[in-house]
């Protein structure tokens, strides 16, 4: 069964400038409209670090949370030109943090590098939204399983606090391809992940999301797929319209 409240993150990556915080006042004039079914899910935004101290600021008291991309693993300040500390970006009021995407898997991050920055940003209070997934190869090797099963055991231990983390399933094959897992595919991992978790945690799974190629027409074949807490979302995360699409398709 999913958690009773589901979750739509966006995640912008290298996207936006000030004035876009005018896409994310959308979602907020949507959610806000959407009465039938807004206690039934949270929206959560991810914009770059240029924006978070100032979307922080004008999003505190409304519906729509913020979150950082991600965060250097060591320190509150350091000698780490060009980084930014969970520390730091907990002083702008953020309180979601996504961790070991992907993308930053790709460019160094390995499981030991993303466990210190996990653990550094639950130190600094952040709910931490933890990206695991297969590549391409390792599908094809059927080795997706043992993949999720060793992301998740490098990084996650039962001493950390589970009501802080959201877990977000992304493959990366699938991440702007617009390549789909099949439903069975889908609840085969995400149960597979949650059994994990529960070995890990015990007492309370934390809410597993899917993230890769989510829009407003694959959102039809998810919506079924009971065991999914939410969505990660990136590219239709952009634009108001499609954002608000994948919500309403979801609920319709
Ligand atoms: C992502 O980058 O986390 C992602 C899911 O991207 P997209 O929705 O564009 O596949």
């Amino acid at each position: 069964m999913a958690n009773s409240i589901r979750y739509f993150v966006g995640n912008w990556k290298m996207f936006g400038v000030p004035s876009s915080y005018s896409i994310i006042e959308k979602f907020e004039s949507h959610f806000r409209k959407d009465k039938k079914n807004n206690k039934k899910y949270k929206i959560i935004i991810a914009p770059p670090h240029t924006l978070l101290q100032d979307f922080s600021q004008k999003f505190k008291y409304k519906k729509i949370s913020i979150s950082a991309q991600n965060c250097h693993y060591k320190d509150n300040f350091g000698a780490h030109t060009g980084h930014i500390s969970p520390y730091m970006i907990s002083k702008l009021g953020v309180k979601y943090i996504i961790l070991g995407h992907s993308e930053n898997r790709a460019s160094g991050d390995t499981d030991s590098i993303i466990k210190q920055k996990v653990e550094l940003a639950l130190k600094n209070n952040f709910v931490v939204i933890f990206c695991i997934g297969e590549n391409k190869l390792e599908k094809r090797k059927n080795r997706t399983l043992n993949v999720l099963k060793k992301q998740l055991h490098n990084v996650l231990n039962k001493k950390l606090n589970e009501k802080n983390i959201i877990i977000a399933y992304e493959p990366v094959w699938s991440i702007g391809t617009g390549k789909l897992p099949t439903s069975a595919e889908l609840a085969h991992s995400i149960n597979y992940i949650k059994s994990n978790l529960s070995k890990i945690f015990k007492k309370r799974i934390p809410p597993v999301l899917y993230g890769g190629s989510v829009d407003s027409n694959s959102i039809y074949l998810f919506k079924n797929i009971s065991v999914i807490d939410g969505f990660l979302i990136g590219g239709a995360s952009k634009s108001p319209k499609n954002f608000i699409d994948i919500i309403k398709n979801f609920y319709k």
